[in-house]
């Protein structure tokens, strides 16, 4: 990569984070939801360790403290991120047992069999699902729990333009059946999964995305980066709406045998 290209790289980092750091969420979910998961595990206690990987600001990771007893550590690759996610912490006043992070969830900094229980909403695509089920194995003590959520499809076929879309953007995309088979495939029994309502997508995540859209473009007038990325955040908005009976978020909660 050019230096050039590094520079353009990281201004749009730099773009992506500022867009996303005013929202609750990074990526769709709910409180409810977050409940709902966790409610499919059991023999937590106030001595167990959680990670929260590829957290972001932490608007999942604050309803896991409320609703859990052990010690939280979210870990996320961006700073910017981290620091919302440490400020949210004080303000929750959780500080005695929530800490934020910088790291990748492809070098993790947790011991063999450290872990009582790995939490992860709509982030294990960046290492992609099967390798991030099977590498973040061995942090979990046997009888841990894994829940992570994951774009799925739910029908076999469906109309071209949403199944290119995918498949440029996350090849891994699969069917629930098939993620069930890998989870097994990786270690766990599959305990649950469930399908994220719509209004995990429309509620949480585009609805309070038009306003802020409108303010970034503001900001940002004429800046060809900021423009586009938000051009690309309202096309996959409208074919969400378009194509919603295809595809969605699904939870997967597994146990580590
Ligand atoms: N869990 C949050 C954020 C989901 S968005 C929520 O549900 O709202 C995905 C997150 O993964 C972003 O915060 C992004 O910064 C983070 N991320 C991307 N690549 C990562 C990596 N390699 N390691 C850790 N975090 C990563």
């Amino acid at each position: 990569m050019s230096d050039e290209n590094r520079t353009i790289h990281e201004f749009d980092f730099e773009l992506i984070c500022e867009y996303y750091s005013g929202m609750e969420r990074q990526g769709p979910g709910s409180p409810e939801v977050t409940i709902k998961a966790l409610s499919f595990t059991d023999n937590l206690t106030a001595d167990s360790r959680i990670a929260d990987i590829g957290c972001g600001t932490g608007g999942q990771t604050m309803v896991l403290a409320r609703h859990t007893s052990g010690r939280i550590t979210g870990v996320d690759l961006f700073p910017s991120f981290i620091d919302l996610f440490n400020l949210n912490v004080k303000k929750s006043e959780l500080q005695d047992r929530v800490n934020g992070i910088v790291g990748s969830m492809e070098n993790l900094p947790f011991q063999n069999e450290e872990l009582d229980m790995i939490w992860s909403e709509g982030a294990i695509y960046n290492i992609g699902f099967r390798r991030g089920l099977n590498e973040w194995h061995k942090f979990l003590k046997t009888g841990g729990y894994i829940a992570v959520s994951e774009a799925s499809w739910f029908t076999d076929e469906r109309p071209v333009e949403i199944d290119k879309f995918w498949r440029d953007a996350y090849p891994e995309i699969d069917t629930v059946s098939n993620k069930v088979a890998q989870m097994q495939n990786a270690g766990y029994i599959p305990i649950a999964t469930f399908i994220l309502p719509e209004n995990c997508w429309t509620e949480h995540f585009y609805t309070p995305q038009v306003s802020a859209q409108k303010s970034f473009l503001k900001k940002y007038k004429g800046n060809k980066t900021a423009e586009e990325l938000i051009a690309n955040q309202r096309h996959e908005a409208e074919l969400y709406y378009k194509y919603k009976e295809y595809y969605g978020y699904v939870f997967y909660i597994g146990k580590k045998i």
